[in-house]
């Protein structure tokens, strides 16, 4: 971290602020110019508030030379992490698609969609239980009830599951469970996710609407830092002024994350797109520009689908995408 001071500051306010990183053991190296007065802190960082320090009235700027997250650095861990979702590995060479409903809506619907996803080539099964719905009068999912048919579901085809989870309360209902969602939604419900920092379970971390790629790894860095390692970061679309699709795949978050983080990095071209005519390209595109897997909503009949229709698969254009993608890994 780099500190500029005003010209004419106060050597006493400096003399504090001296003492007060030192106390978080934080060296300093003080260049005197002609013009300004250059303050270089050696150390460890990540914990001293940029805003706090830029507000004090000696101080003209603050410029960060380190990103604040250091478990999802890639810096401090050169190699491609592999997160291993119960014998499903993703990351570095590994590609995983995860396919499913966008919600568990039956018994029947989800045993002919995992069938589906499964012979098509998917490696894991997606479906939400639990689901965060704009509106309080939309279908709020099966809940508690749609975890037994995941893990039936699971049984049957032999697929591991993800699915999400919205609150520490329903941690209990997910023991079984392979893999945690953490929705766009949630990308900043600190709390939820020091929680699941204590758990060992791989987490498939979504991108916020709004957030900054930055703002989303310092999220992983909080599951990280509670010691869980085991972190995918999912792109989903951010919102933008452009209003032809949901949202913008930000396909160029998948080359920066890999340059920032080793964490592997997947794409939901479902939710970015939120069409299903535009599912298969960006899916492609994903996979060209170097995604670790995707995450597709694939559903049985999907203009009555309870929860995001529009942007489902059906069976065959899933399958046909399948073959699409494929062709694309084997000459990336
Ligand atoms: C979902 O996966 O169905 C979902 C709600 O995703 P997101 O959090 O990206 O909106
Ligand atoms: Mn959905």
């Amino acid at each position: 971290m780099i500190v500029m001071l005003k010209p004419a500051y106060d050597p006493n306010q400096l003399e504090v602020l001296r003492l007060w990183l030192e106390e978080q053991n934080v060296h300093i190296q003080m260049n005197q110019g002609i013009q300004s007065t250059v303050l270089g802190l050696i150390g460890d960082t990540s914990a001293i508030d940029q805003d706090l320090v830029e507000q004090l009235e000696i101080v003209e700027k603050v410029t960060r030379v380190q990103e604040p997250y250091k478990k999802a650095n890639r810096k401090f861990h050169p190699q491609d992490t592999v997160v291993d979702i119960s014998g499903v590995k993703v990351g570095a060479g590994h590609f995983a698609v995860m396919a499913g409903p966008c919600s568990v809506e039956s018994h029947d619907q989800l045993m002919i969609v995992a069938k589906a996803v499964k012979d098509a080539g998917a490696s894991i099964l997606r479906g939400g239980a639990y689901k965060p719905r704009t509106s309080p009068y939309a279908f709020q999912g099966m809940r508690e009830l749609g975890i037994p048919l995941l893990l039936e579901a699971r049984k049957e085809t032999g697929l591991p599951i993800v699915t999400e989870l919205m609150d520490v309360s329903q941690l209990d209902a997910f023991a079984d469970v392979d893999c945690i969602q953490i929705g766009a939604r949630n990308m900043q419900n600190f709390e939820l996710l020091k929680e699941i920092g204590h758990s060992k379970k791989p987490i498939l971390l979504k991108r916020g609407m709004s957030s900054t790629i930055q703002e989303w790894l310092m999220s992983a860095e909080y599951i990280m830092a509670g010691g869980n390692e085991n972190v995918i970061l999912c792109e989903r679309g951010i919102r933008t002024f452009e209003t032809a699709t949901r949202n913008i795949c930000d396909i160029s978050a998948v080359p920066v994350l890999h340059e920032l983080s080793h964490l592997p990095v997947i794409v939901d071209p479902s939710h970015s797109t939120g069409f299903s005519r535009y599912v298969t390209p960006m899916a492609l595109a994903a996979t060209a520009a170097g995604a670790n897997g995707l995450m597709i909503e694939v559903h049985n009949d999907p203009p009555r689908a309870l929860c995001d229709g529009p942007q489902s698969l059906t069976l065959e254009q899933f399958a046909n995408a399948m073959g699409l993608v494929n062709n694309i890994l084997a000459v990336r």
